[in-house]
């Protein structure tokens, strides 16, 4: 290796998109990408959409199609957990022996699905779902319209729901909140979702707490045991509870970590030399002036940019405003924005709820925090801009559909 070598752990979007960043900086070291999975870096937005519905999602997903990697010079590892990090030593160990040095090391190691802690969560027919291999397995399980019990209606959970329901499963989605999605989108925005899936025959149930799960003879999940002593008789069981920083290398080589590796605006870590992104960074954001550490793929597609840059040597903080995209049923929404989840917000909504297709605004204090769109496509930017520039909007303007979102910075008052 060069000098000036890059070390890449994690090789998901993030990591395959740190090493286009660093070439398209023109970044001429040598750059190794290490991963754990058996693939090339892949997308995960599919595995419980499409994946679920029309089956495995195979090479559609890859970040890059497999000749990228040897024509952008990047000496792509993967089927190979890195086990250790000595950031005095500026060395990675690999399994087996092998180690690398490094000049700049990245970490872009995910997430992993949070594990329900009752008895019987490792039986047969309980799924979590990540990788491709989740996903495959998952599909294959949701064959036969099995009854389909949910655990988590987050967005995960809720769109495995959607799938499972389109493939004709009995489904029952339970939640700890008392209503799913509640905590992050606020009572009236949580109701639009719930009824989408009551609608179509899901049974939600909010405020639950599952005490175990039941098995049957081979091992396999027969049923759901609740709190209040309910048994829910299930074929396959998802768990979706949420995920957590993949930070264990982090942690033993004495990197702050702290909800993911703490890192500056340039994805800086607390050792010189070690940068972090995706789902394991909680970083510096200028403008919400807080850290944050986001679960979207719009933030491993992105940071990169800037990780890339901070290696280069350029000043270019990340400041990309949240953005996410879901797909349930026949609705498609998108998001942008931070809401702080433990302040009452204002919601506006644009166009009409019932008809499946309008807006909605978070408001604090008259100014615009967070925006989602369903069905409606287009309008992010003009929503960043808003929140951005931090202004009173004109409330009866912004429920308005006829007024274009753009012209709202015309009225507003600072
Ligand atoms: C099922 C699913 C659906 C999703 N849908 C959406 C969606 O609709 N919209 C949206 O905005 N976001 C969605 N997301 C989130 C989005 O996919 C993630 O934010 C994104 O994958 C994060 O990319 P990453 O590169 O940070 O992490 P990952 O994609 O998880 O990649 C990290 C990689 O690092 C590897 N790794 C970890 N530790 C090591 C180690 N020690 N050695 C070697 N390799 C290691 C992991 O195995 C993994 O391959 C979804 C996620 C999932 C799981």
């Amino acid at each position: 290796m060069s000098a000036n070598d890059v070390v890449i752990v994690g090789a998901g979007l993030a990591g395959a998109k740190t090493a286009e960043a660093l070439r398209a900086g023109g970044y001429g070291g040598g750059i190794v990408l290490v991963g754990e999975e058996r693939h090339l870096p892949y997308e995960r937005p599919a595995l419980s959409k499409e994946g679920l519905i029309d089956g495995p999602v195979g090479e559609k997903v890859q970040v890059h199609p497999e000749g990228w990697y040897a024509e952008h010079d990047v000496d792509l590892i993967t089927d190979c957990p890195v086990t250790d990090v000595d950031v005095r030593a500026h060395r990675v160990s690999l399994t087996g022996s092998a180690s690398l040095r490094y000049e700049s090391l990245v970490l872009t190691t995910g997430a992993a699905p949070r594990r329900l802690r009752v008895e019987g969560s490792d039986l047969g027919g309980v799924h979590h779902l990540r990788t491709v291999e989740d996903s495959t397995a998952l599909y294959a399980a949701l064959a036969g319209a099995p009854r389909t019990v949910v655990i988590g209606g987050g967005w995960i959970g809720l769109e495995v729901a959607a799938a499972a329901r389109s493939r004709g499963a009995e489904v029952t989605v339970l939640e700890q909140a008392p209503v799913p999605m509640e905590r992050v989108l606020g009572t009236r925005m949580a109701d639009v979702l719930l009824r989408a899936h009551r609608d179509r025959g899901v049974d939600v149930r909010g405020g639950v707490e599952v005490r175990a799960l039941l098995p049957q003879g081979h091992g396999r999940v027969a049923a759901v045991l609740l709190g209040d002593g309910t048994v829910l008789a299930a074929d396959v069981v998802v768990v979706g509870i949420g995920a957590q920083p993949r930070t264990e290398l982090a942690q033993r080589s004495g990197l702050e970590v702290s909800n993911g590796i703490v890192v500056d605006a340039g994805l800086r870590s607390s050792a010189p030399d070690v940068y972090a992104a995706g789902d394991t960074a909680n970083a510096w954001h200028p403008t919400l002036g807080r850290h944050l550490r986001v679960e979207h793929w719009d933030n491993a597609l992105h940071q990169p940019e800037t990780v890339a840059a901070s290696i280069l040597g350029v000043d270019a903080p990340y400041d990309r405003l949240p953005y996410f995209f879901s797909d349930q049923y026949d609705l498609g929404l998108e998001y942008t924005g931070w809401v702080d989840p433990t302040v009452a917000h204002d919601v506006v909504v644009r166009g009409d709820e019932a008809s499946g297709r309008f807006m909605a605004f978070w408001l604090r204090d008259g100014r615009v925090a967070a925006g989602m769109g369903v069905n409606e496509w287009g309008q992010m930017d003009a929503v960043q801009d808003l929140i951005r520039s931090g202004s009173l909007v004109d409330l009866s303007l912004l429920a308005d559909p006829d007024v274009p979102l753009p012209d709202l910075d015309a009225s507003v008052r600072t």
